[in-house]
């Protein structure tokens, strides 16, 4: 038998980092933070998810001091439902197109149980948020939270979402 290792091919690998910040609570952050979750906190309050029991609440803080939630909006019919990010940050495109997001906060509450696991955006609301980052030219901060407990802070949508489809590839 006959070896040999110049004809092995080598695959090129990309290992990829995420890094993010971890606060053991909301005491732990800016005031201007903590007043931000408690905007999403409200507003998760008001969420209409009668299917899931898992309310939602999302506030964006723009750089013109406007505050815009949203808060998760579920339908009989599924996939007709948006989430909580999207109706906050449609919301804020709607209302300010001209708009830059400088932070957004996140939180989840559960009717069957304590949500204590901060809880991230869905894939599918990164991919949208990623989509203002991208047109705003500037890193769009992220903290995120259940109920209680912990507070997850990403400084881009891109440290949650790697190799992000924008319109550079149309
Ligand atoms: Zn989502």
């Amino acid at each position: 038998m006959e070896t040999s290792t110049t004809n092995i091919r080598q695959v090129k690998k990309i290992k990829i980092e995420t890094h993010l910040e971890v606060f053991d609570s909301v005491s732990e952050l800016p005031k201007e933070i903590q007043d931000l979750l408690s905007k999403a906190q409200q507003a998760r309050e008001n969420a209409y998810a009668p299917y899931s029991h898992f309310r939602v609440g999302a506030a964006l803080q723009l750089a013109s001091g406007e505050i815009v939630t949203g808060n998760n909006q579920e339908n009989a019919a599924f996939p007709s439902g948006l989430c909580a990010e999207r109706v906050a940050v449609f919301h804020a495109g709607a209302t300010y197109p001209d708009m830059t997001i400088v932070a957004m906060a996140i939180t989840a509450r559960s009717l069957n149980q304590k949500v204590d696991t901060p809880t991230p955006p869905c894939g599918a609301c990164r991919q949208a948020l990623a989509e203002y980052e991208v047109k705003q030219k500037s890193p769009i901060s992220i903290y995120f939270m259940g109920e209680v407990g912990k507070v997850v802070k990403s400084n881009s949508v891109k440290e949650l979402l790697p190799l992000i489809f924008d319109s550079s590839y149309l």
